[in-house]
């Protein structure tokens, strides 16, 4: 059954008065429990495609269904909610709140509805025990590596157990063995039965993924 599946989707920028064709008639399924691996040259559309499945960026035309709903029919306040419990999502820089420890920005996402608020501390403290890291709890940001960073990032995707895991050139700044790693985590959450797709430069993602695709000229060709 599929939980991500876009229809039809074409992508244009408009600036000034011309047009940017970026995705042309895009139609792809991703379901549960498989990891996908989505590979193309810089500005071939990787990120765009990534921010319609978040909905975060407008489509031009075509239909985007998650979890059985169609993002169309949703509000910001929606989507907003789907972002923090159906979809974790994992980008190149982290993006981790500077001002909190690794703890705090897992529980973060808790605080903000009820699924798990009342048991965030102790769910956050699972989540870092399952990306190894229970005991780097403690440490801001600045004290941790870069792989370290990004298992955090990991962790606190996975916060309000979403069943899509997106991941945007996640071992973009780090080395071979941290790209490894974080490889292996998110294999690891495909065969727990997560919904995993992954945007990277790095033929080492081949080793991982179920289903290969590669973005070109606009069209997302199987390999
Ligand atoms: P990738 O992630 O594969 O490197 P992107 O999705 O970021 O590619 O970009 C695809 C194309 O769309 C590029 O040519 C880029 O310049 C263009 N683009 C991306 N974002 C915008 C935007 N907000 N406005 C106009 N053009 C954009
Ligand atoms: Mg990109």
């Amino acid at each position: 059954m599929s939980v991500v599946e876009l229809i039809n989707i074409e992508k244009s920028y408009s600036l000034k008065n011309h047009e940017i064709p970026v995705l042309k008639n895009i139609n792809v399924k991703f379901e549960n429990g498989k990891f996908y691996a989505i590979m193309g040259h810089s500005g071939s559309g990787k990120s765009t495609l990534i921010s319609i499945i978040d909905g975060i960026e407008p489509y031009t035309s075509g239909k985007v269904i998650i979890n059985k709903k169609d993002l169309s029919d949703m509000n910001n306040k929606e989507k907003s909610f789907m972002r923090n419990n159906e979809i974790g999502i994992i980008f190149q820089d982290f993006f981790l709140d500077n001002y909190l420890t690794a703890l705090e920005n897992i529980v973060f996402p808790m605080t903000i509805n009820d699924k798990y608020k009342k048991s965030a501390n102790k769910r956050a403290l699972e989540l870092l025990k399952k990306v190894e890291l229970e005991n780097r709890s403690n440490h801001f940001p600045k004290e941790l590596s870069g792989g370290e960073k990004q298992r955090v990032a990991i962790a606190r995707a996975l916060a309000n157990d979403p069943n899509i895991i997106i991941a945007d050139e996640p071992t973009g700044n780090l080395d071979e063995e941290n790209e490894s790693k974080i490889f292996s985590v998110l294999k690891r959450l495909s065969q727990e039965g997560k919904c995993v797709i992954v945007v990277s430069h790095s033929n080492e993602i081949l080793k991982y993924a179920d289903v290969f695709y590669e973005l070109k000229e606009g069209s997302l060709i199987e390999k």
